[in-house]
């Protein structure tokens, strides 16, 4: 896969996502006004080469929102020929290539004239961290929530991966979930094996069908259809906790029942 696509353009703020390996998308931030760039989680660099030699533009940052392979496999290459700099949070200082900068939560910083805000967001890793855009309604989540899912726990406990996904529901529901893998499609056949199970979900799994059946992306989804429909931002909500009948538990062990389902699922 090499076609890519803008997302959006919000004065001058443009988002790209270039869709490469199996399922991974690698975003790209441009700034019309100062000319800034910036790469979300390059798995991959001659995409970004590409992109980037096309349009003339320089890369000034990385972001890096986690150490996988499939996040940060083209930080070096991209460094080299620009010499950008790299952010990744402060537990993955040594084990991010060619990291130049340590962000931590809560911290903020500037892409020309967009403020974005960090949030670390340990579960699927310990060092995980998410960038958010909100005056342009951007979040880059990395492998921690997915369209109709979530990531998987390598590292971390249900209650931090629960306590993670709180920080992103609790975000307008406008906000546009840039995560970086197309899994969409197989996430709904697990929120629908549920018994919360809805008209609703159905009608919404459809438009996403419909989307891939064209061959385009389902992400970014909106936080609002997430909150509607993924499972796994529900662990605290009556419906689910009764439908599969944990009424009474804490809601990090109704997420670590509804995580270690979609582990076993076969669907
Ligand atoms: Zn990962």
């Amino acid at each position: 896969m090499t076609a890519h696509r803008l997302i959006c353009d919000l004065q001058g703020l443009q988002l790209f996502q270039l869709p490469v390996l199996t399922d991974n998308y690698i975003y790209i931030l441009y700034d019309k006004p100062s000319h800034q760039t910036a790469v979300i989680d390059p798995a991959v660099a001659q995409p970004v080469l590409n992109f980037l030699e096309s349009r003339g533009w320089s890369l000034d940052v990385i972001w890096n929102t986690h150490h996988h392979g499939d996040h940060v496999g083209g930080n070096l290459q991209l460094q080299e020929r620009y010499g950008c700099a790299i952010y990744g949070s402060d537990y993955d200082h040594d084990r991010i290539p060619g990291i130049t900068q340590t962000v931590r939560d809560q911290e903020e910083f500037a892409f020309g004239s967009w403020r974005v805000e960090v949030s670390s967001t340990p579960g699927h890793t310990l060092g995980h961290c998410m960038y958010h855009i909100p005056a342009a309604d951007i979040l880059f989540c990395g492998d921690t929530l997915f369209g109709l899912g979530c990531g998987r726990l390598f590292e971390g406990t249900p209650e931090q991966m629960w306590n993670s996904l709180l920080k992103i529901r609790s975000l307008p529901g406008t906000t546009r979930i840039c995560c970086a893998h197309e899994y969409t499609l197989s996430n709904a056949r697990y929120a629908q094996s549920l018994p919360t199970y809805s008209l609703g979900l159905l009608n919404y799994v459809a438009e996403l069908q419909t989307l891939r059946n064209r061959g385009e992306p389902t992400v970014p989804t909106q936080l609002a259809a997430e909150i509607a429909y993924n499972p796994f931002l529900q662990a605290d909500q009556s419906p689910m906790r009764e439908a599969i009948d944990l009424p009474q538990t804490p809601p990090a062990q109704v997420f670590a029942w509804l995580r270690t389902g979609k582990d076993d699922f076969r669907g």
